[in-house]
């Protein structure tokens, strides 16, 4: 069944992005997945890289400013690798908070609707960040065929069902065969506590996109605590999400869809007229405390997981880290606040 230096389960933004800094680094990398690589999570985000969201748990400040440090990098290489284009498809986002945190200037009203005109003002204090998104279908497209370009070896329909220690290295169990590599290391996302016990869970979210007929147009993306509108270029805006404990049901339930457009609507009336196109759904790993987990949790096994609402913003630099954490060295930021120890009860 072949070997490899580093096998990884998982063919997600987490799991990929960490085989190709691997892959650079000059080591023989395998990732399994159970269906096809970038299928889950990763297709079904929004794309935004919301670094500087006031919402964001501090403790992803660091790990957040590796990546979008990497990112320009990143989508070079996947799009020269794999011949597809990932456009930017906006660089700024208007944010409604309930309290403007420090440092933030609050927008003018006349500030507010130059940047989304028309926008409902009432409850929110706005001010402007420089963010950019992308349209997580298109990196869905290019990473998998970036990745065998990069000459990693990707094995679809082919779901990691055990490993065990072997010496020196690890045995990966598959429905096809036993798959021996130096190392080990989750990205299952969602999935990840099947081969790990760590507390992650699925954590459901409801997305659509909707075309508005005219040219009422937003070029910012316009964020609250409870929406978001992403602008897509030709009258089409993603709209999201919910954040639902509802196991690995992925069924797109119309009254979510309904209450997501109606909130979009409320802050947004120019999307009263908008057709909605296309509805969906995605499994976001989530911890307990909704921090990532990212650890060695035995000789030669790894995780990296719980990337929960930020995992597109957090992959380049979670591949960067791990990937030098892997190798033996030290990783490029401090990582202690996403060990998986931290779920371990205390010892009185
Ligand atoms: C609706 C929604 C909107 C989002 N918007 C944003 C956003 O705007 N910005 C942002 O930064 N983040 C966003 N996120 C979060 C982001 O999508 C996730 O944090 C990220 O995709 C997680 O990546 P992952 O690789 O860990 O998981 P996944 O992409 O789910 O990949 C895990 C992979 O593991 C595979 N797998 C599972 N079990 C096994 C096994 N036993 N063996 C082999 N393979 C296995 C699966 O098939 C899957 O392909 C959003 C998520 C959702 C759902």
């Amino acid at each position: 069944m072949g070997s490899a230096d580093i096998a990884i389960a998982g063919g997600g933004i987490i799991g990929l992005a960490t085989a190709l800094e691997l892959a650079a680094a000059g080591q023989q990398v395998t990732v399994f997945d159970k269906d096809e690589a970038m299928s889950e999570a990763s297709r079904a985000a929004a794309g935004m890289l919301a670094g500087n969201d006031p919402e964001n748990p501090p403790e992803l400040r660091d790990l957040a400013q590796l990546s979008l440090k990497l990112y320009p990098a990143f989508l070079a290489r996947v799009e020269e690798l794999s011949g597809a284009k990932i456009p930017i498809r906006t660089t700024c986002t208007v944010q409604g908070t309930g309290h403007l945190p420090p440092g933030a200037r609050a927008l003018g009203n006349t500030e507010v609707r130059e940047l989304a005109p028309q926008v409902a003002l009432e409850d929110w204090h706005f001010f402007l960040l420089e963010e950019q998104s992308f349209d997580a279908w298109d990196l869905a497209e290019a990473l998998p065929p970036a990745a065998l370009a990069a000459g990693i070896e990707l094995r679809e329909h082919t779901p990691v069902r055990g490993v065990r220690h072997d010496s020196g290295g690890v045995e990966v169990e598959t429905p096809s065969g036993v798959f021996p590599a130096g190392a080990f290391l989750n990205c299952a996302g969602a999935w990840s506590p099947e081969l790990d016990a760590l507390p992650v869970a699925p954590r459901k979210g409801h997305m659509l996109t909707a075309t508005l007929p005219g040219d009422q147009q937003m070029h910012c993306i316009l964020r609250t605590p409870k929406i978001y509108i992403v602008p897509r270029g030709n009258n089409r805006y993603t709209i999201g999400s919910t954040v639902e404990p509802a196991g690995f049901d992925k069924e797109v339930h119309h009254e979510y869809i309904e209450e997501l457009f109606h909130r979009a609507v409320e802050l947004w009336p120019p999307l009263r007229n908008a057709h909605i196109e296309e509805t969906w759904t995605g499994l976001r790993p989530g911890s307990e405390d909704g921090l990532p987990i990212l650890d060695r949790t035995e000789a030669h096994r790894w995780v990296a997981t719980g990337h929960y609402r930020n995992g597109i913003l957090l992959g380049p630099g979670t591949g960067r880290a791990m990937s030098r954490w892997i190798q033996g060295g030290k990783p490029d930021v401090d990582l202690s606040a996403f060990r998986a120890g931290r779920f371990l009860p205390a010892i009185p």
